[in-house]
């Protein structure tokens, strides 16, 4: 699995990038996903999704599945009708139809998969044997970079973040194996037992590849040791959130300065960039380290070291062996998966990944339907009014910054559905000859797509995400939120439903991606998406002072056992889910013509909260709850309905809730921001 960084800069709505299957159902407050037997004064979770909880218990091939994984599923299913359409026909060469076929086909051919082994590898096994000196071994990095493999550190190319309008590259820690430097550098118990389960995968991936025992548990603890390294030079996921830490403009000049072992200038060249002008190091300590260890660390231990960069990334696409030790490490160990997805999904997921806008054209015209995008635009145009007028009426913020705050809201731009643009897949080649080679030959293409970028304008047109996936984004650099078509479907949107569950779940996800302009993070760059300071110090105080208010509740509530919540880290979702609330709610009310009732019971302002509610529902496994609590920047589902609403004095009257109920919390306890 690679940690390839490319979403660090935007927001996601959720921590995931799936896509979605099987239909979803359409009614909206569906009381059966209920369990009255909670009440809504002290558990609002169980209370409106108590009864969905017990309908979908978690497939054993996923860690966590919640409503947002149900239509996930759904997006899966609809993607699956399309790519069979297309596999089981014969199509003309260089078409966009042939390239998905053989890339699907080539990936469920297990019986040729096994038949070759390792035979589509052996070339960069080859030459990494051939490796004689340093220089040997950056060539190799490099090289190994444009098929998509990154050992030693990351790279992408995107929007400079003091220059908006210009695409630069960026050169950001990496090279590590497991997701994050945490897992080698905590001490406690559930950490250990995974470094121990990570040396077995080491070490049986190197048999695999043909070493003896003694070799492979060698050469495990050498690759161990060389990443542990690496994360101690590694910054946490904490500190990387301030946008400032990671930005240090550099040149080649200044890069070589850092790091005089490595030869940034061959590395460049090698990677196709010939002349990289200014450019952009996230962490300038991890490179001088990584320098370091390019001159103290044996030629043959980094021969060692890359060999596994390659096994590591592309065993999902190797013998079954292959792939079960990868299952078993970063599906079981780590995320509690009891079994793998089935082939189909993986085979799916990676011909998605490798033709994702191709696929996604064929899935806007069979599923998305036109009025869906007018009825979004309607509501976004709602919202941006309630956003506004609750910027306006802040008490806690002076006029010079409401200013500047309600002119970044007027040039947020909207995408809705699908680019407007799409990406053509003409120079891709993609055959019957391997899968291996089809995936490398993907990513060496997606690579080229992303170095052509590099110091130029930036694509306006370009979107982040493809219209199959379930998700949505806010991208500070462009001031833009982006809501792709696989979204506008229940539980999310409902094209015929009433207001109050649109704006209820939507609703709250449009305010949610608007208000991630002015979280922690987005709120440091301007309207036209620089980092650039326009709060006045004496709000910029405020502001931080009502985020830490957040930032202890979350950090109060417990996940598992003694485990708690991770404030700092998930700071800047829960800003913009309390935000979506507040703006949505305000949107719903004024868009209400009076004559609004009660549906199976509940009042519209009911209904708004069982829909917000619905959207985490959520079942998920204890390891699961651990790697997320280390990793998400999103707070568990449960948290996320608990969280917010425990503030929102709306809701109280919604339901009922009274001072020393579990759903309430005093005036001065709660967090106002947004
Ligand atoms: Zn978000």
């Amino acid at each position: 699995m690679e940690n390839f960084c490319r979403f660090v800069l935007i927001t996601l709505l959720f921590g995931s990038l799936s896509c979605r299957q099987e239909p979803p159902k359409s009614k909206a407050i569906d009381l059966t996903d209920m369990d009255k037997s909670y009440s809504p004064r002290t558990d609002f979770d169980n209370f409106a999704n108590g009864g969905w909880k017990k309908k979908f218990p978690i497939p054993d091939e996923k860690s966590r599945f919640g409503s947002f994984d149900l239509l996930a599923d759904t997006g899966e299913f609809q993607v699956k009708m399309l790519i069979s359409e297309i596999a089981t026909k014969k199509h003309n060469a260089g078409t966009v139809a042939q390239k998905i076929a053989d890339f699907y086909n080539t990936g469920m051919d297990t019986v040729k998969i096994e038949k070759e082994g390792l035979s589509p590898v052996q070339p960069l096994f080859d030459q990494i044997s051939a490796i004689q000196n340093t220089a040997d071994v950056l060539k190799t990095v490099a090289d190994l970079h444009t098929k998509g493999i990154y050992p030693m550190f990351s790279f992408y190319s995107a929007a400079d973040q003091k220059n908006s309008e210009m695409e630069v590259a960026y050169i950001l820690q990496g090279g590590l194996g497991m997701p994050d430097r945490d897992y080698y550098l905590k001490d406690d118990q559930r950490s250990k037992d995974i470094q121990a389960a990570y040396l077995v995968l080491l070490q049986k991936m190197f048999v695999l590849t043909g070493s003896n025992d003694a070799t492979a548990k060698s050469d495990a603890l050498i690759v161990y040791n060389m990443e542990k390294r690496i994360a101690t030079a590694s910054m946490t996921k904490l500190e990387q959130r301030d946008p400032q830490k990671v930005y240090h403009k550099m040149n080649l000049e200044s890069i070589q300065k850092v790091s005089p072992e490595i030869d940034w200038t061959a590395h460049f060249q090698k990677i196709g960039l010939q002349n990289p002008g200014d450019f952009i190091v996230g962490q300038p300590d991890f490179i001088q380290e990584l320098g370091k260890m390019v001159k103290e660390v044996s030629v043959n231990d980094w021969k060692i070291y890359l060999k596994w960069k390659v096994i590591n990334s592309l065993s999902a696409y190797l013998p079954e062996d292959f792939v079960n030790a990868n299952f078993e490490f970063f599906g079981k160990t780590l995320s509690g998966q009891m079994t793998q997805r089935p082939r189909w999904k993986r085979v799916q997921g990676a011909t998605n990944g490798a033709m994702s806008e191709a696929i996604g054209q064929l899935y806007v015209e069979k599923y998305f339907p036109a009025e869906a995008k007018k009825r979004m635009l309607d509501l976004v145009g709602n919202l941006k009014t309630s956003l506004g007028e609750r910027i306006k009426h802040l008490a806690w913020m002076s006029d010079a910054t409401k200013a500047k705050a309600q002119e970044k809201l007027d040039a947020i731009t909207v995408k809705v559905g699908y680019p407007d643009k799409w990406r053509d897949y003409s120079a891709l080649e993609v055959s019957t000859n391997s899968y291996v080679a089809n995936v490398l030959q993907s990513r060496n293409f997606d690579f080229k797509f992303m170095i052509g970028k590099v110091n130029k304008p930036v694509d306006k047109t370009q979107w982040l995400m493809p219209p199959q996936m379930v998700n949505a984004y806010y991208e500070p650099t462009a001031n833009e939120i982006v809501f792709p078509a696989a979204i506008l479907q229940p539980p999310f949107f409902y094209l015929n439903g009433d207001d109050a569950v649109n704006y209820g779940a939507i609703g709250v996800v449009i305010g949610h991606e608007m208000t991630h302009g002015f979280d922690d993070q987005g709120c440091q760059y301007d309207k036209v998406g620089n980092l650039s300071n326009w709060w006045t110090a004496d709000d910029a105080k405020l502001f931080s002072e009502r985020t830490k208010v957040l930032v202890n509740q979350f950090n109060n509530f417990n996940v598992l056992d003694t485990l708690k919540a991770n404030g700092e880290l998930c700071l800047g979702e829960n800003i913009a889910d309390l935000g979506g609330l507040n703006v949505a709610f305000d949107a719903m009310k004024k868009a209400a013509t009076g004559n609004e009732k009660p549906i199976d019971g509940f009042t519209p302002n009911q209904r708004f909260f069982l829909a917000y509610a619905h959207l985490w529902a959520q079942n998920i496994r204890d390891k699961e709850i651990v790697r997320r609590t280390k990793e998400d920047v999103h707070s568990l589902g449960r948290l996320r309905v608990i969280g917010p609403l425990r503030n929102l004095p709306e809701f109280h009257k919604a339901f009922d809730v009274k001072e020393g109920d579990y759903m309430y919390l005093k005036e001065a306890d709660r967090a106002v921001i947004w």
